[in-house]
């Protein structure tokens, strides 16, 4: 059984996969060649967003958003402690301080009662991260930002391209077109992954839109004319045709996505198993970019698993603000719920083929430790 089951993706879609790469390396536009202006259209329509650039990188696109908001020295950011390090690394590269505000413990996301305490002059920017495949309560995030005046609100929605969210509008939207900036990833065992590096980012201000192209080639507004800082980011046209052909299925994807993050659910519950689940709020789905529980016996639990051929991940073990790199005492006394959770998350395989009869093992296996 594999965690996350790429090959079996590949298999599905070979012919389209290989005929893209193939017409790239005929046509010769290694880089910025067609398939990256058609990728960024697609995705652009796919979010409902204005614009789409596309980036090297998750992390780069993280890193391209607070490069254009201008967010530098002297500013904060206020951002989760449960997350992959990108979030907070490349707020400390762009020359600001991170600020963490603690999680909820049944959904792991920011806790936006808590984010106006940390609210400060220095304040430019809440960044919010979509763990797992769920979004934040975005509108309550945006509305917060807008009653203190300048502050932006860019989405680390690394993991949830594809979620959906309705929010105070009922209306649904999705992620990555619900703030100022949207950020994702398409690093391989994302929900929308290429086969190597890749990301993209989203705004619907043209600004900014602006501003994010440029910083993506070196801060050139035309040809050999820097009117800006910025950095080597952009997404090869090999990775862009290999997003073009998953596309194709990306909906059928999401759908199972969804109906297997149900099916856990369920074989969960049904099996009684001392195992606590995410809770997905009413408003919005998780996309399970990994679907993954709370336990208390973790170490235990993955040790028996891994004998029962499940491979299990942690998703994340250690808070940032207890990282030697992002290491902060005063706030990592007040983050206890990152801590917990930090404990106790481990994840289960999901992938979008993978059938009822893997995830029925992965539960059998669990019931046989518990039982004991
Ligand atoms: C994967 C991930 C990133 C970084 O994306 P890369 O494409 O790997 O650079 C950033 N934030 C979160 C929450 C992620 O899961």
């Amino acid at each position: 059984m594999e965690f996350i089951d790429l090959k079996a993706q590949y298999r599905a879609l070979k012919s389209d996969i290989d005929a893209r790469i193939h017409k790239v390396l005929d046509h010769g536009q290694y880089i910025m060649g067609p398939e990256v202006a058609e990728l960024e259209q697609k995705l652009a329509a796919y979010t409902g967003s204005k614009h789409c650039i596309t980036c090297s990188s998750g992390t780069e696109a993280l890193l391209m958003s607070l490069m254009a908001l201008g967010i530098g020295p002297g500013d904060e950011v206020i951002t989760t402690p449960f997350t992959f390090a990108a979030t907070a690394e490349m707020i400390v590269l762009a020359g600001a301080t991170p600020v963490f505000v603690d999680i909820e413990r049944d959904t792991c996301l920011i806790d936006v009662s808590r984010i106006e305490a940390k609210i400060t002059p220095r304040t430019k920017a809440i960044m919010p991260v979509s763990l797992y495949g769920q979004v934040c309560d975005m509108d309550a995030i945006n509305a917060l930002a807008a009653r203190h005046g300048n502050i932006s609100v860019i989405e680390d929605a690394a993991q949830s391209f594809g979620a959906s969210y309705s929010g105070d509008t009922g209306v649904k939207r999705k992620s990555c077109n619900l703030s100022t900036i949207g950020c994702t990833s398409f690093f391989p065992s994302k929900p929308l992954g290429c086969y190597g590096d890749g990301g993209a980012i989203f705004t619907n201000d043209d600004a900014l839109a602006k501003a994010m192209r440029e910083i993506r080639v070196h801060g050139q507004e035309r040809r050999y004319y820097h009117t800006r800082v910025g950095v080597g980011g952009r997404m090869d046209t090999i990775q862009c045709a290999v997003v073009l052909a998953k596309l194709e299925r990306f909906d059928w994807e999401i759908e199972r996505r969804l109906a297997l993050g149900e099916a856990y659910r369920k074989l969960i519950t049904e099996a009684g198993l001392p195992v606590q689940l995410i809770t997905v709020r009413p408003d919005r789905d998780c996309v399970w970019a990994q679907f993954t529980v709370i336990v208390d016996n973790r170490e235990a639990l993955q040790k028996h698993l891994q004998a029962q051929g499940v491979p299990t991940a942690v998703h994340y073990p250690i808070s940032l603000n207890r990282q030697p790199a992002y290491r902060n005492d005063a706030s990592a006394g007040e983050t206890v719920n990152s801590h917990w959770a930090g404990e106790r998350v481990m994840s289960l395989p999901l992938s979008p083929d993978i059938d009822l009869a893997t995830q029925q093992r992965v539960v059998s296996a669990i019931m046989r430790m518990t039982n004991k």
